[in-house]
């Protein structure tokens, strides 16, 4: 099932050490590695095709302009949005502050609720708590199933006509769990509250679709996306964004400036103040092209099986434990009796494997767990059944060098 994308290693320019050996590159969740093909738009975007947008009279100007746009449309497209409806950001993060400092600051009040969960990454939770110090908003915090999904049911007994918001990952970038959206949306909006979705880790992995999920508000980034780092979406509603008062204030958010008084720029240009992140757009296009023509149903399919196999051999050594449901989404998490993550990462560094270990900034997910940190495997479409044999071997040496 996963040979589809074998090939695709060689695509990769990044996924070979500087000795020229295999990289067993495991913290994709963390960030993804480049195709060629991205690197090749950004280095044309600043290079022979580069200048400002929205504002020069000259052509290169003018088709970079349409070439931003294009790059908006692109990405729109890509989880089911119009182009009006899509912001460009720096990330997940900024976008999910945008959110907090301008829907959540006009629309919440003292005494209205959020709902938030165990599992959520800091930059789905630290925004709302700044929104809780300006606004006197509550936040609740819904618990985790056995396996650890975002338990719905019990969602079910703490949502209320006060709860405003509710703000979730689609999926967890620790423990791979997705999302029961459908439920999440039908929750949310029998009380008239918002859905907010952190994509994050869904979109590289899954196909999106805003209008199917049914959800009000939906962030991800590129870096994570096989694209560049310094942007990311926040797509929305367009009423909802339309009618969301400006981020941050500067040039190109405005209709007309006076000392007296200023008017704003519709959506999306209200929320992109300053010079945008013009070559990183560019590049989020291309990423979102390569990605496209493999198709995220094979991706879907590839990540899958080997996250099936992972869990399969890792579940054989005795001293492992492992986190998150059976059918995880691409992302393994672990603990190792007498063994701490770091030292994992550190002795699996030697074998040119790299993981990811620590609390993935979800440090109210550790305490759940009632671990300090976890090692945490993460693929891409550039993964094969090489890496995990290399992370398999790496995992028993460091347990013969542990005694
Ligand atoms: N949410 C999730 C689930 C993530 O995995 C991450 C990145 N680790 C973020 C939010 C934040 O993304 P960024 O750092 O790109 O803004």
């Amino acid at each position: 099932m996963t040979t589809d994308l074998l090939s695709r290693k060689a695509d990769f320019p990044g996924m070979v050490t500087a000795d020229g050996k295999p990289w067993h590159y495991l913290d994709t969740a963390a960030t993804s590695q480049k195709p060629q093909a991205v690197v090749d738009a950004m280095s044309r975007a600043l290079g022979r095709d580069y200048a400002t947008v929205h504002r020069g009279v000259y052509g290169r100007s003018a088709e970079m302009t349409l070439g931003y746009e294009a790059a908006r449309r692109r990405v729109a497209g890509f989880v089911g949005g119009q182009e009006d409806e899509l912001v460009f950001t720096r990330g997940a993060t900024e976008a999910i502050n945008l959110v907090a400092a301008t829907w959540g600051a006009a629309n919440l009040n003292p005494g209205d609720r959020i709902l938030l969960s165990v599992l959520e990454h800091h930059s789905n939770i630290v925004p709302w708590q700044m929104l809780r110090e300006r606004t006197g908003v509550e936040i609740d915090v819904c618990p985790l199933t056995e396996d650890g999904r975002i338990d719905i049911d019990a969602a079910r007994q703490i949502v209320d006509k006060r709860h405003k918001l509710l703000a979730l990952s689609h999926v967890s970038n620790v423990l791979g769990s997705r999302l029961d959206v459908a439920a999440a949306a039908d929750l949310a909006h029998s009380v008239g509250a918002k859905l907010l979705l952190d994509g994050c880790q869904a979109v590289p992995r899954l196909t999106v679709d805003v209008a199917a999920l049914g959800c009000d508000f939906y962030v991800f980034s590129a870096h994570k996306l096989y694209g560049p780092t310094g942007i990311g979406a926040l797509w929305a509603k367009r009423e909802l964004l339309q009618a969301m008062p400006p981020y941050q204030g500067g040039g190109s958010m405005i209709d007309r400036v006076t000392f007296e008084k200023t008017t704003w720029a519709d959506a999306p240009q209200r929320f992109e103040a300053g010079t945008p992140a013009i070559t990183e757009a560019i590049a989020f296009a291309a990423a979102v092209d390569y990605v496209e023509a493999i198709g995220m149903d094979a991706a879907e399919r590839h990540e899958m099986a080997l996250t099936a196999k992972a869990r399969e051999e890792l579940g054989r050594i005795n001293s492992l434990h492992l986190f998150g449901p059976e059918d995880s989404a691409g992302i393994v998490s672990f603990t190792m009796d007498g063994i701490h993550p770091h030292d994992l990462g550190t002795i699996l560094d030697e074998e040119n494997v790299a993981i990811r270990a620590g609390h993935h900034c979800a440090q109210p997910l550790m305490e759940h767990l009632g671990v300090p940190a976890t090692a945490r495997a993460s693929f891409g479409i550039y993964s094969d059944e090489d890496d995990i044999a290399a992370l398999i071997r790496g995992i028993e040496r460091t347990i013969r060098i542990f005694g």
